[in-house]
């Protein structure tokens, strides 16, 4: 299914993950974003794709205590689309900064796309009753991102939505997301990770700020 657009990137975080933490742009900075996000929602095309399953067995602690309580999951994912990757390598060719720029844009309006569509799941869910937790991601906590591929299997999201894995394991198109919430007759919310066990910290914008995911 074709999923929607937010109105505009954030620019707040998108500063931040260009400043490793510090957050204020320069005017240089400011003048590609804008460039940058013009470009980008031109090439977006995202789509998206959800399933529930009962298989709560995923690998890593953390994503095992974010599904406690629950009795089944949701399954997803979303893609920009393969326009966004293309402009990607022309502008890396031609302007090494705007290609930074582009590619943390890129990824955070992915991460905003998979709001919107998280959020459209959830009130699917909560129309029956039930509750939802918030999404978990492959690569996130210490989830490893190899159960990508059971995501990406278990949601035919090739078919789907032309999601594939390449053999070292990147999702291609390259600005996608997979994840998955838990479902509940009961109130769920899950659980975050914490910095200790979590795959990102060594880069992790929010830490650089002083700020951990509870924060966002
Ligand atoms: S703040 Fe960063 S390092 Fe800590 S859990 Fe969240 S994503 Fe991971």
């Amino acid at each position: 299914m074709e999923l929607k657009l937010p109105e505009r990137i954030d620019r707040e975080r998108w500063a931040r993950m260009l400043t490793g933490g510090r957050g204020e742009a320069g005017e240089r900075e400011t003048l590609l974003m804008d460039e940058c996000e013009k470009m980008l929602f031109d090439a977006a095309r995202p789509k998206g794709t959800y399933a529930f399953s009962d298989d709560l067995s995923f690998e890593g602690k953390s994503i095992r205590r974010h599904l406690e309580g629950c009795t089944a999951a949701v399954l997803m994912a979303a893609t920009l689309g393969r326009a966004v990757d293309d402009r990607l390598m022309r502008l890396e060719v031609r302007d090494l900064a705007a290609g930074v720029v582009y590619d943390t844009g890129a990824s955070l309006l992915a991460e905003q796309v998979c709001d919107i569509f998280e959020e459209e799941i959830r009130a699917r869910v909560e129309e029956e009753g039930r509750y939802m937790t918030g999404r978990f991601s492959p690569g996130y906590g210490d989830m490893p991102l190899t159960q990508q591929r059971k995501l990406m299997q278990a949601l035919d999201a090739e078919r789907r939505i032309g999601l594939t894995l390449s053999e070292s394991g990147l999702m291609i198109p390259l600005k996608s997301i997979t994840a998955v919430c838990g479902t509940s007759d009961r109130p769920v919310t899950g659980s975050l990770a914490t910095c200790d066990e979590c795959a990102l910290r060594s880069e992790c914008e929010l830490r650089k700020a002083g700020k951990t995911c509870a924060d966002k």
